[in-house]
């Protein structure tokens, strides 16, 4: 790093305290712009994903793992200085970098490919700085090629919301002609729809928001109502993206024979006491953590193949703690993306 860059100084969303997003814990702060090393990229922040994980960060319904932290790990960022054992980078590339930044290459869950469930793994915007800055330093394993034809605040919510819903959509064993059925319906669910229509899986799409409930139609659900609503037909497979436990018990009595229930986000409230009958019939539940390397290549690869209509909502950066509370409110009709230079 030239000694012209040491001076910099970027603007970045700091926390410092995990707290209710209402009271306004990121704070706008000026950093030094960040130095690499050897193995890393520095990265001007084009667009950053917001992610219901980060309104988790942010009030502490997960465990704080740095403090003070950068959140932000749906990051699309141009390339503007490479590490010395960085070659095949160039500056001004437009790259991604999504949640999984690291992983050990050790432990026997990455021996066994399973990186998702590595034990020493560290992840963007929650063990390393994320993205709600103007640069981030990440290293290079982590820095991922996009898919042509999309914007920058397109691309961002494929990077979490993309990758996880679509290992979740993986995990469900949904096939041609089958029925998924979709608890919530955000930024993830709006991309796993579009998946399994493309896929000629048919959804039926369970969420409380009117605004929401529209945009599941809009993308070719044939049933869409409330959690409550029994649907016309049986499920094959459900997902649940919304963080309520209690939706497991209405998602296993929709299920057929042999169904999956597939929880995709890292924080749920408490699972209800359910009848076993409910999980007879080799009906089972299951939790997505995480995302493999190969996930989030396959994704982008789909991605490239098939043109995903991302329903991005622009905000400056410095709106982090207004663009968290309206998700918290179920304000953000699909996704939420911050950029620093609007
Ligand atoms: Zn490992
Ligand atoms: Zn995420």
């Amino acid at each position: 790093m030239s000694e012209n860059s040491l001076e910099k100084t970027m603007k970045a969303l700091v926390l410092e305290k995990p707290a209710p997003v209402e009271s306004g814990p990121l704070l706008l702060c000026d950093l030094p712009v960040p130095q690499i090393g050897e193995e890393e990229v520095l990265l001007r922040v084009r667009a950053c994903g917001v992610c219901r994980t980060d309104l988790h960060i942010v009030e502490g319904e997960i465990p704080s793992h740095l403090l003070p932290l950068v959140p932000g790990h749906q990051i699309v960022g141009a390339v503007e200085e490479v590490g010395e054992k960085v070659k095949d980078l160039a500056r001004g590339a437009l790259v991604g970098v999504p949640w999984l930044n690291q992983v050990c290459g050790s432990c026997r869950f990455c021996q066994e490919g399973k990186e998702n469930l590595c034990e020493n793994a560290l992840f963007t915007g929650y063990d390393v700085p994320g993205g709600y800055a103007e640069y981030v330093a990440t290293s290079r394993e982590a820095v991922y090629k996009l898919p042509a034809g999309y914007k920058e605040e397109e691309l961002a919510p494929l990077l979490c919301a993309g990758v996880i819903g679509y290992r979740a959509y993986r995990m469900s064993g949904v096939k041609e002609g089958d029925v998924l059925g979709i608890f919530g319906f955000g930024s993830s669910a709006h991309l796993v729809a579009q998946i399994a229509r493309a896929e000629g899986v048919e959804i039926f799409v369970f969420t409380r928001s009117p605004e929401h409930q529209r945009l599941a139609r809009d993308l070719g659900a044939s049933f869409v109502g409330r959690a409550e609503d029994h649907p016309l037909r049986p499920l094959t497979s459900a997902i649940i993206f919304a963080p309520a436990g209690n939706l497991v018990k209405n998602a296993l009595s929709y299920v057929e024979r042999g169904g999956k229930v597939v929880m995709a986000g890292i924080y749920s409230t408490p699972l209800p006491e359910i009848p076993y009958s409910l999980l007879y019939w080799e009906r089972s539940v299951k939790s997505v953590a995480n995302s493999t390397r190969q996930d989030v290549r396959e994704l982008l690869d789909f991605a490239q193949k098939f043109h995903l209509e991302v329903k991005s909502e622009v905000f400056p950066l410095a709106e982090a703690n207004r663009v968290l509370r309206l998700l918290k409110e179920s304000k953000i009709k699909a996704s939420a993306v911050l950029k620093p230079q609007p």
